[in-house]
């Protein structure tokens, strides 16, 4: 049996030339993703559709693809097909031998069965010269499954379950249910961003909201040690990065110690510690951005949701920096950001305790801040930002993934 996969892509109101660079960046991914997976398959785009060409696989595997394949942004849904060639069935001659799709239509019947269900057969010939008409074949093959399996309604106006069967010179087609993708827009088609990474369940949502939106992302994370650049894989945030990485392609991950900023201020006890946290990682991220060519800046912020993610201090945050603050999560509820975590396979590991990034977090964060009053704490207390920023960033790790496998860690970038 041989396998294809017919994908068809969402935001259909797409028109002229942008939707041809966006099917061949939606080709060119699903390509890239298959051989991640160490298979050479050919993707090729038909009309308003691509298809992918499974050659000899077992249906097991094949399977595997597809959900791997139905992960990928861009996609509105897609079909697993059962592909009859042809040349080696030869449906159109003019007596067939149509017992083996009769075979295969039952095994998709049997395995699909539920109690109290109906189901309908649609049958399309795109080629007249097969034997049969599309309604003959249709009510032959629907015996078949009334018969031999434990169907027993058919309903073809709203039917439960449908099974397809596309008759053309070139083969035949046999599918059951669409399989829903998660839509979107193609990565690498709107631009590039760089997400502010922490270890809870709202940044890393954030950022694949991003990627879904058809934008490359990188990741910087501020972390309270010195990672050992052989650990740094092992943990938590790199994982996080991995695992979106898995559908968004190339992905970076800087790791950046935020020592320097924590010895110029720990002498002091200050109420605007977090805000001038927020601002330095606004500050360095904007510097890493410039060598990326990053458009924007990516949190997880979620209004009101901890009492230091204010209207204000959102403001304040966006003033340290020229480079747009993107937050796509500002109005989300928690639990649609916890259902999404899950969905995305990324709950379990965003749940892991994770001490590294809390040091600063100050018992009473400040709710509004005083623009002239940060100005004052940053010039008494941060008197050479540029040397801060350029101390920082000389310890930076970078870990590179590629369709969630790691290409590389290097360190000191920046230097
Ligand atoms: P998250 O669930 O993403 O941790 P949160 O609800 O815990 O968010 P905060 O800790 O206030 O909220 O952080 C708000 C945003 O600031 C985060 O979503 C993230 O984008 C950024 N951020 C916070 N801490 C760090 C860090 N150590 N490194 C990089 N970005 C950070
Ligand atoms: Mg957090």
């Amino acid at each position: 049996m041989q396998y294809r996969i017919t994908v068809h892509y969402a935001e259909l109101a797409l028109k002229g030339k942008n939707r041809q660079q966006f099917v061949k960046r939606l080709r060119q991914n699903i390509r890239r993703k298959l051989q991640s997976m160490d298979l050479e398959w050919e993707v090729t785009a038909i009309h308003d559709r691509i298809f992918v060409k499974a050659p000899d696989t077992s249906e097991a595997q094949a399977e595997q693809v597809v959900a791997e394949i139905a992960r990928i942004p861009g996609i509105a849904w897609l079909s697993f097909v059962h592909w009859f060639e042809e040349r080696i069935h030869r449906f159109m001659r003019p007596q067939p031998d149509l017992q083996p799709l009769h075979d295969l239509v039952k095994k998709l019947a049997e395995k699909h069965h539920r109690p109290g269900l109906t189901f309908a057969m649609k049958v399309k010939r795109s080629d007249k010269n097969f034997s049969q008409t599309s309604q003959q074949l249709a009510a032959d093959l629907a015996t078949t499954v009334l018969q031999e399996t434990a169907w027993s309604d058919v309903d073809l106006s709203q039917p439960d379950q449908t099974f397809y069967v596309n008759v053309s010179s070139k083969g035949t087609a046999v599918y059951t249910n669409k399989i829903k993708g998660t839509g979107g827009l193609p990565v690498s088609t709107t631009g590039r961003v760089l997400t502010l990474l922490s270890g809870g369940f709202d940044s890393p949502v954030a950022a694949w909201l991003m990627s879904n939106r058809g934008c490359n992302v990188d990741f910087v994370h501020f972390s309270a040690s010195h990672y050992k650049q052989q650990d740094v894989t092992a943990y938590k945030i790199s994982r996080i990065a991995q695992i979106i990485s898995e559908t968004a392609g190339k992905v970076r991950l800087f790791v950046v110690p935020y020592t320097h900023f924590d010895m110029a201020l720990m002498a002091h006890d200050m109420a605007y510690d977090l805000i001038l946290f927020r601002r330095f990682m606004a500050r360095v991220a904007e510097r890493i951005m410039g060598q990326l060519e990053a458009q924007a800046l990516v949190t997880g912020d979620n209004l009101g949701q901890v009492a230091s993610q204010t209207m204000e201090n959102i403001n304040s945050m966006n003033q340290a920096v020229t480079v747009p603050i993107l937050r796509p999560l500002l109005t989300y509820n928690k639990e649609q950001i916890i259902e999404m975590s899950q969905q995305l396979g990324l709950f379990d590991v965003c749940r892991e305790p994770y001490k590294d990034c809390c040091a600063l977090i100050s018992k009473n964060p400040k709710t509004r801040s005083d623009a002239r009053e940060l100005h004052r704490l940053e010039t008494t207390h941060l008197t050479d930002y540029e040397d801060l920023i350029n101390d920082t960033l000389a310890e930076v790790t970078t870990v590179t993934y590629n369709f969630g496998h790691l290409v590389e860690v290097t360190a000191g970038e920046w230097t």
